[in-house]
């Protein structure tokens, strides 16, 4: 088959801080460095998106000395330790991640599984894929598969029909959902092709990963639209990232945004605790305060959940500022405009 668009644009990407010193005034040496322990790629539509060195969009794809810094945790959320067979992360019961693919358009600097994603040794054998799907098939209390990775769209078609079509011949998998950065750094590859035949697979839930309202293009909306209408339903989920979104305003222009592009904010998150990305990591009051100044000015579909990861494959907790404490039988409850309303609740 003929090589396609958003393959092309692959081979193109950028993948050394050399390659940006024609565009760019800063000293690519140091970067260097950065650039050989974890690896780099930027394609050409998100290189594109960069208007000065250092800016948002640069902070998240070129490689910076602060990676260097050996704090954290190579694995924080002890993924390795739910790892049944390689291509598996069980945690929760009911729902599993599929990690079908180790590569990704281009490398967020701030990946929690820096470890692995963009790794030549991480993409996974076919032997590997069918061990996955095999799992999946011998425990029938699996009614969610993750597809994950890396970044599952990276797949040629036929490869990701295959992979879908055998999780949905399973009888008890009751949805997929496929966690994707593509609409964000390769908006080409969603293309018609891909949708008519991902609208075959119904249900299908499909996360995105957009963190700056920069990032909101004409060609990302058309991207989503044309998953929108081949009737998948489109979520978001965003990092909190120091120095990138870390303000209310960004924010909530950020998911105002993404509702008028047919995708819902689904969570956001707090930084893991992953070695090389604690530049990233913003306090827990920092993303309090956000969520706190969505409520009551935004709509509530742009309010997502405020999630922390837990360390430890403890697990995914909301958080939420505090509205309210119980005196007695009343209950103090905080408005959004700041005031303290009383409501009396039953003792039990
Ligand atoms: C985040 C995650 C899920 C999905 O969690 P939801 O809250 O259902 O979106 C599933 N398995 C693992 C291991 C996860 O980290
Ligand atoms: S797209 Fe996702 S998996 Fe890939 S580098 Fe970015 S955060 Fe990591």
């Amino acid at each position: 088959m003929a090589q396609e668009l958003w393959q092309q644009s692959l081979q193109d990407a950028v993948t050394s801080v050399d390659q940006l010193v024609g565009s760019f005034a800063f000293d690519p040496r140091p970067l260097a460095v950065a650039e050989a322990r974890y690896p780099m790629r930027i394609t050409p539509y998100y290189l594109g998106l960069i208007e000065q060195v250092g800016d948002p969009i640069w902070k998240q794809c070129v490689p910076d000395l602060h990676e260097l810094t050996e704090d954290g945790l190579s694995d924080p959320l002890a993924e390795e330790d739910n790892s049944p067979v390689p291509a598996i992360i069980h945690r929760y019961p009911d729902r599993v991640i599929f990690y079908v693919s180790g590569s990704c358009a281009s490398y967020c600097r701030f990946c929690t599984r820096k470890r692995k994603v963009g790794c030549a040794d991480m993409a996974l054998s076919f032997r590997e894929l069918r061990e996955g799907i095999d799992y999946i098939a011998a425990d029938s209390q699996i009614r969610d598969v993750i597809f994950s990775g890396g970044d599952p769209l990276l797949l040629p078609d036929p490869v990701l029909q295959d992979l879908l079509a055998r999780v949905y011949a399973i009888p008890h998998v009751e949805m997929i959902r496929i966690g994707t950065r593509v609409p964000v750094t390769l908006p080409e590859r969603i293309t018609d092709r891909l949708c008519a035949m991902l609208k075959k697979f119904q249900p299908l839930y499909l996360n995105t990963h957009f963190n700056h309202p920069r990032e909101l293009t004409e060609q990302a909306a058309e991207a989503c639209a044309r998953l929108a209408d081949a009737g998948i339903v489109l979520g978001n989920q965003t990092v909190l990232l120091r120095g990138v979104n870390d303000q209310p305003e960004i924010i909530s222009v950020l998911f105002r945004g993404l509702l008028k592009m047919r995708v819902r904010p689904y969570y956001l998150h707090q930084m893991d605790l992953t070695r090389g990305t604690g530049h990233f990591r913003t306090s827990v009051k920092t993303g309090l305060k956000i969520i706190h100044s969505l409520r009551g000015s935004v709509s509530g579909l742009a309010s997502p959940q405020y999630i922390i990861d837990l360390p430890g494959g403890k697990g995914k907790v909301p958080l939420v500022p505090e509205y309210a404490k119980k005196r007695g039988d009343i209950l103090l409850i905080r408005a959004a405009d700041g005031s303290v309303v009383e409501y009396p609740d039953l003792s039990s």
